[in-house]
């Protein structure tokens, strides 16, 4: 069973709470203020929303690439 981390918006505990694989989180409560807005917190912390520079710089396609293309041609 996999340990989900669980972090309280109403007083930012952290905690972890064993669930089977795809339990929702409803029903989990915060167990210092018993709370029920809780979030779970994704333990691998991939930031797969943070691709922020991937695309500026990229080697081809830029507008003045000069360098890009000029070569492969002969
Ligand atoms: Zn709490």
């Amino acid at each position: 069973m996999p340990l989900y981390e669980y972090a309280c918006t109403g007083c930012g505990h952290r905690f972890e709470v064993l669930q089977r694989m795809g339990a929702p989180s409803q029903g989990v409560s915060c167990p210092k203020c018993d709370g029920a807005k809780v979030v779970k917190q994704l333990s691998t912390f991939a930031s797969a929303g943070n691709v922020v520079g991937s695309s500026a710089s990229l080697p081809c396609g830029a507008p003045s690439a000069a360098s890009c293309g000029s070569g492969g041609f002969s």
